[in-house]
């Protein structure tokens, strides 16, 4: 297995976890850009936003569903940012499908 995010879900890898059930794991970043930031993720490896496909893509609504919770539970009253970087361009360095949950201060209105 070498997808770091994979072997964060097996436990071969420990993380700060935020959240978790049978399909979703959310881990707080171990390099935070923001005083919260914590990163959602699928149980299942789909590589990132071009990996979803209709077939896969009710594990998107589930990880939307469970965002505002989990935003909530880190404290995150007064709004926060979801992100998801997809391929080269956006400098996506993990190949497995996250979305940074991201808040805790006024954020840049700035987004690229
Ligand atoms: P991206 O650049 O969008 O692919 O985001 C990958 C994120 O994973 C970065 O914000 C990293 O800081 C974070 N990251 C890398 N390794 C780990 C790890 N072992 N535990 C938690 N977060 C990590």
């Amino acid at each position: 297995m070498d997808c770091l995010f994979c072997r964060i879900i097996a436990g071969e890898i420990p993380s700060k976890k935020a959240y978790e059930d049978d399909d979703i794991l959310a881990f707080h970043d171990i390099a935070p850009q923001t005083p919260v930031h914590i990163l959602v993720i699928p149980k299942v490896h789909i590589p990132s936003v071009d990996g979803i496909t209709p077939d896969n893509a009710a594990i998107v609504a589930k990880i939307f569903a469970a965002i505002p919770k989990i935003a909530a539970s880190a404290g995150l009253t007064n709004g926060y940012r979801v992100i998801t970087n997809c391929g080269e361009d956006a400098c996506q360095s993990v190949k497995h499908l996250h979305f940074h949950i991201m808040g805790g201060r006024k954020l840049p209105e700035n987004m690229g």
